[in-house]
């Protein structure tokens, strides 16, 4: 951390008052490299360090508000206050522009982000943006950050923007990217690991500066292929001279990060203006896991100050998260299935590190050590000492089959339809509930529509819609959850195929290049 005088304000104050402007303003650094400190726009710009570490804060800002003004703001405000203490080199006027132009009417409610009560619990409903998914939270501001952050850096060159996506990660990203200046960006996914929805909907996307291609294999060989791209320093130098330099819109960029702490923040807001909760009181979040991004930011809110009591990670049959949880050991060997919650059959869940470097006592050397050893044998453990301080999280995993039932029974008992990745939660949730038999009220991260994972959830509800066809049960699904079908399924009912590419995980280099047109 260092102090320094915000220039903005300075102009029209007097030089005593000028002393009172001191803002903190935080570094970030890379979870393997103590020495790697950057500002939070370059954080953002260069995504992952060229040391294969994460940028993380140097420390969790306090969100130094007193709790029941939470109640009172809207979600511009609390985007803001959540924001400006995280992306300190960033002015008032460019985070307000980033917060406007990303929560606007890409968005189907006002309130952004609606809670919806179902027995008992409160389903944060992450999935009224552009794709559908919570990713749009994060990827509707993603761009206008990073591009405000090229500006402010005197980064002239062209931002190639390359991600791997489990399903939902791509489509959000290229909403969001989609015929913005200055920017290309790429999309990789596993061929047969998205569903119906979701390949349709990378498939049809617009844009002069888009491109998606279907890759042999999962998604872990998707995301380790892009990492490597990024660790190629020869590629890296050969795009520089054409004017390109690489980013990303995975989680693994602090950009995407920080905005997902926003709507625990407001999550808490809500439950008090509800009267749900008094100021001070505990909530628990639920939180459907892959990536370990979006319960990662709950965490950060933690670490704000908001009261967060349990931090639930639900995994499906893929639960490496799981067993790390119960055992300390992290231990990627193993069966990889593919689920009807594709965005979380995930076996290396990136932003984990994040969180193993402060269990390591904020020791580069030492994370990048288990991760060295994550790479080479797919293993690590932690030690006891480390384990102590994982008493937050608390972990729990649904089968394929106790996901369908969770589906099956929310909708008989309460008409709510849940996707399959909420479902996961959900049912995770209700088993600990009967273990713990909690007073604090639970907030379970609603991660997707229903309407993206239709045939699952429709199967789920009843095995009569098995032989119907995709459009079909969107229809049918809206008709029995008396919800209108979202205009982004709409957009792609009848939409042209733009993108047919598929293509070898070793061919994923030569595939960027084509692209930017650089030949060796
Ligand atoms: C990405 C995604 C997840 C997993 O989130 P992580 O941040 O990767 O843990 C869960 N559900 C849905 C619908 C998603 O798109």
């Amino acid at each position: 951390m260092r102090v320094v005088y915000s220039r903005e304000d300075e102009s029209h104050l007097k030089s005593k008052e000028k002393e009172w402007v001191a803002i903190m303003e935080w570094m970030y650094r890379s979870t393997r490299n103590a020495a790697n400190r950057v500002t939070a726009s370059q954080a953002i710009l260069q995504g992952l360090a060229e040391d294969g570490g994460l940028y993380v804060p140097e420390q969790i800002p306090a969100l130094d508000l007193p709790l029941a003004a939470l109640g009172e703001m809207n979600y511009h405000e609390v985007a803001y206050a959540v924001l400006s203490r995280f992306l300190t080199d960033y002015t008032e006027d460019e985070l307000k522009y980033c917060i406007r132009s990303a929560y606007d009417q890409k968005f189907d409610t006002e309130e952004i982000v609606p809670i919806r009560k179902a027995d008992g619990s409160f389903y944060l409903e992450l999935f009224h943006g552009a794709t559908i998914a919570f990713k749009d939270m994060a990827l509707s501001i993603l761009p206008y950050l990073m591009t405000t952050a090229a500006k402010k850096n005197h980064e002239d060159k062209e931002i190639v923007i390359l991600t791997a996506t489990s399903g939902d990660t791509g489509k959000a990203a290229l909403a969001g990217f989609a015929d913005v200046p200055g920017t290309r960006i790429i999309v990789f996914y596993p061929k047969d690991g998205v569903s119906a929805v979701q390949e349709k909907q990378m498939v049809t996307q617009k844009g002069a500066n888009t491109c998606v291609i279907g890759i042999r294999g999962n998604f872990d060989d998707a995301q380790s292929g892009v990492k490597r791209i990024f660790g190629d320093e020869a590629l890296r130098k050969e795009l520089a001279e054409a004017g390109f330099c690489f980013s990303s819109a995975n989680s693994i960029n602090i950009g995407r990060l920080v905005p997902q702490i926003v709507y625990y923040v407001y999550a808490y807001g809500r439950l008090l203006a509800k009267g749900e909760l008094q100021a001070g009181e505990a909530m628990n979040v639920v939180v459907p896991t892959g990536n370990f991004g979006n319960i990662l930011a709950a965490f950060y809110a933690k670490q704000m100050g908001i009261p967060v009591g349990k931090l639930i990670c639900a995994s499906n049959e893929n639960k490496v998260l799981y067993d790390f949880f119960q055992t300390g050991v992290y231990d990627r060997n193993r069966a990889f299935h593919l689920t009807t919650s594709p965005s979380m059959d995930i076996l290396i869940s990136s932003n984990l590190e994040r969180l193993i470097y402060r269990l390591a006592g904020e020791d580069a050397k030492k994370n990048a050590e288990l991760m060295q050893q994550l790479a080479s044998t797919g293993r690590y453990e932690i030690t006891d000492e480390m384990r102590d301080n994982l008493q937050d999280f608390a972990g729990g995993y649904a089968t394929e089959e106790e996901t369908a039932e969770e589906i099956r029974t929310m909708y008989e008992k309460t008409g709510y339809v849940l996707d399959t990745h909420t479902a996961v939660a959900s049912y995770v949730y209700r088993q600990w509930k009967e273990q713990n038999h909690p007073t604090a009220p639970a907030v379970i991260a609603s991660t997707a529509s229903p309407f993206k994972f239709a045939r699952s959830v429709m199967s789920a509800i009843d095995a009569k819609y098995a032989g119907m066809e995709d459009f079909a049960l969107i229809d049918e699904l809206s008709r029995i959850a008396h919800v209108p079908v979202p205009k982004a399924v709409e957009e792609i009912r009848n939409a042209p195929v733009l993108h047919d590419k598929v293509i070898e995980i070793g061919e994923m280099p030569d595939a960027v290049k084509a692209f930017l047109k650089i030949n060796r």
